[in-house]
């Protein structure tokens, strides 16, 4: 039995905050009401005076490593940095050893996830064989074991029949296809973004265009299988004006974008600092101006960590041998609260429509609200804190976060998932 006082909760369904005290009884929300009196031996109150409550996150796009590359991240430690940063619900894209392209494989993860995971883990499948991007994996089956959604990701599906079959598919078993854009001839042997900084630095650059004209053909396949499709890692402008005019259009197409491309630039790789290589790669500060206005209007509609771990001694290398990556989960929340709400004056509403709301909506979850009688999954968050990102707080086996050093603020301090209490003051209790 958990009591939560004085919190200024956003319940997920409108955009007011209103203050009220917390029951939590079991796995769920009993009471919400003022000055909630209790008398109980088991009572564990939590003081959220100043804090805000709302429902805990949902990220459809991260890697757990498991199986194959555990060394970087397994199914355990990827879920504890993922309830570090507020998350209770993750889907894990496919690009594991083997991958998942299979029935069996999904089975397992599912089985890892409920043997070792203390929050809910849902795989996404492959949509080609081996990601190959030759044929097509077994949907069917996998969608009959439990995948959320289909997902090349990490490589574009770069034959047009292939992916138009995979929409016609995924709409079949009512899934979405997420799609990793890049055409990968014009992206060929590039390091980061094509521009003023990678000819000073003497890279090689990833045209803007690599992104933008998959996004293009893509909507355009949408638009005839009348399919969902969803864009991930959305990084340019361009991307986002095509999505914009495609919306007007019709086509059944949502999007998303990381914390990194709306917070960082392509400046970042100055130095030649490895953590800052990223795929798609960090752009200008004119695509990060454009992303932040496609949130505000809606035409970006969840935000995704692509947690991406790395082992050190694999980023710790010359710039053109590290692998493309960065770390998510945990700092997902501080960078959107300081970049969207403190800097620029976004509701925090927005927020929870971000990480909670629409994530589950894009891959058919229902909704975690904070209402009497449903399944108790929250966070409470501290919007005044401020605090470092350093290499020796992270949860994650991996470090390779392209935030390190970088001062935020407000933190994830209580996480709370079906009644139990996993995250607490700031220490994970699971
Ligand atoms: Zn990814």
């Amino acid at each position: 039995m958990i009591l939560i006082k004085n919190a200024d909760i956003i319940n997920g369904l409108d955009k007011s905050v209103k203050r009220a005290d917390i029951l939590i009884v079991g796995n769920k929300i009993e009471k919400i009401g003022i000055d909630i009196k209790i008398q109980n031996p088991d009572l564990q109150t939590i003081d959220a005076s100043g804090k805000y409550v709302m429902p805990s996150f949902t990220d459809i796009h991260c890697h757990l490593r498991d199986p194959g590359f555990e060394y970087k991240e397994d199914i355990r430690s990827g879920s504890l940095s993922a309830v570090a940063g507020g998350f209770t619900t993750i889907c894990c894209m496919p690009n594991t050893n083997p991958p998942i392209d299979n029935r069996a494989m999904v089975a397992y993860v599912r089985y890892r996830a409920r043997e070792v995971s203390p929050i809910e883990v849902l795989p996404i499948g492959a949509i080609t064989k081996g990601l190959n991007g030759e044929e097509l994996s077994e949907i069917g089956l996998m969608r009959e074991e439990g995948i959320v959604a289909i997902s090349d990701d990490g490589k574009c599906v770069m034959n047009a029949n292939l992916m138009r079959n995979a929409l016609l598919y995924a709409k079949d078993f009512s899934i979405p296809v997420i799609s990793h854009c890049e055409d990968t001839n014009l992206s060929e042997g590039g390091q980061m973004n094509l521009g003023f900084v990678s000819t000073m630095l003497g890279l090689k650059g990833i045209p803007r265009e690599a992104e933008s004209v998959i996004v293009a053909r893509d909507i355009l396949l949408a638009k005839e299988t009348k399919a969902h499709l969803h864009i991930t890692h959305v990084s340019t402008k361009e991307s986002v004006e095509l999505i914009r005019r495609a919306k007007e259009w019709g086509v059944n197409v949502t999007c998303d974008t990381c914390p990194h491309y709306i917070s960082l630039t392509e400046e970042e790789v100055i130095g030649f600092n490895t953590n800052a290589k990223v795929n798609p790669p960090l752009r200008t500060k004119e695509d990060v101006e454009a992303l932040t206005e496609a949130i505000k209007e809606g035409v970006i509609d969840c935000i995704t960590t692509d947690h991406a771990p790395h082992h050190k001694d694999e980023k710790n290398v010359e710039f053109n041998l590290a692998p493309s990556g960065t770390i998510g989960f945990e700092t997902a929340f501080a960078v959107l609260y300081t970049h969207l709400v403190k800097n620029r004056g976004f509701e925090i509403s927005k927020l929870v429509e971000l990480l909670s709301i629409n994530p589950r909506r894009i891959v058919n979850l229902k909704p975690n609200v904070i209402v009497e009688n449903q399944k108790a999954n929250l966070v409470i968050i501290d919007p005044n804190r401020e605090w470092e990102v350093k290499e020796e707080d992270i949860i994650s086996k991996s470090k390779n976060s392209v935030f390190l050093g970088k001062k935020l603020t407000s933190y994830v301090e209580t996480v709370i998932y079906e009644g139990k209490i996993l995250k607490k003051d700031g220490e994970i209790k699971c």
